[in-house]
């Protein structure tokens, strides 16, 4: 968007638990310069959003983490106006976030979203696309209502090997046992399905200790 001086650079990261959002969450608090408020109260300019889907897999780390990026924590609480019906389809659960983190990144006065979606290796161009697609229509939208500016999502951790987010990770200091590598179960992680193994792996290769 488009800031205003009432919304200078607030930023909303949305935090599901995995490296890349643990990678985008630190990346943002480095990127504060110490003392920079851009509310009356004080409070952070770094906002931490924990998807609803995500709130009971988190509960437990995710105050530690906003503690250590010094970050507004927001954990979403599910509602039924934010589930998919039986039988709808199951991609849409991710615009519904994506439209939820921009509508509370505005009520924030955030300028500015990082959506820590990591298609490397994965699905690849297709996703990459699909993300940007997603975005682009999802700013457009909510243009409608809110013409003097909405926030940007930004993806740009995008294109980043599962490697080079555990490089990442291990320079700027992200504490990998607050990770959740685990979609499946309640951290700490179950270590034996896909996403466990592949997030070890990269972890013991930068001498993390998982
Ligand atoms: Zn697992």
């Amino acid at each position: 968007m488009a800031t205003t001086p009432e919304s200078p650079s607030n930023t909303l990261v949305i935090l599901d638990g995995s490296m890349p959002s643990l990678v985008a969450a630190w990346r943002a608090a480095a990127s504060i310069t110490p003392g920079q408020h851009t509310s009356p109260d004080g409070a952070s300019p770094l906002i931490l959003f924990v998807p609803a889907a995500d709130a009971p897999r988190l509960a437990d780390r995710a105050p530690a983490i906003a503690t250590l990026c010094n970050a507004q924590l927001i954990i979403d609480t599910p509602v039924d106006a934010y589930r998919i019906p039986a039988g709808g389809p199951a991609r849409a659960d991710t615009t519904l976030l994506l439209l939820r983190a921009t509508l509370i990144a505005m009520a924030r006065s955030a300028g500015r979203i990082i959506w820590p979606l990591q298609t490397a290796g994965i699905e690849g161009l297709a996703a990459a696309t699909r993300a940007f697609d997603r975005t682009l229509l999802i700013e457009q939208l909510l243009l409608m209502d809110s013409p003097s500016g909405v926030p940007t999502i930004d993806t740009p951790l995008l294109d980043f090997s599962d490697d080079a987010i555990a490089d990442l990770a291990a320079d700027l200091g992200v504490p990998f046992e607050l990770a959740a590598f685990c979609r499946q179960s309640p951290a700490p992680a179950c270590g034996s399905c896909p996403s466990c193994r592949r997030w070890i792996a990269a972890a013991q290769k930068v001498g993390a200790n998982v």
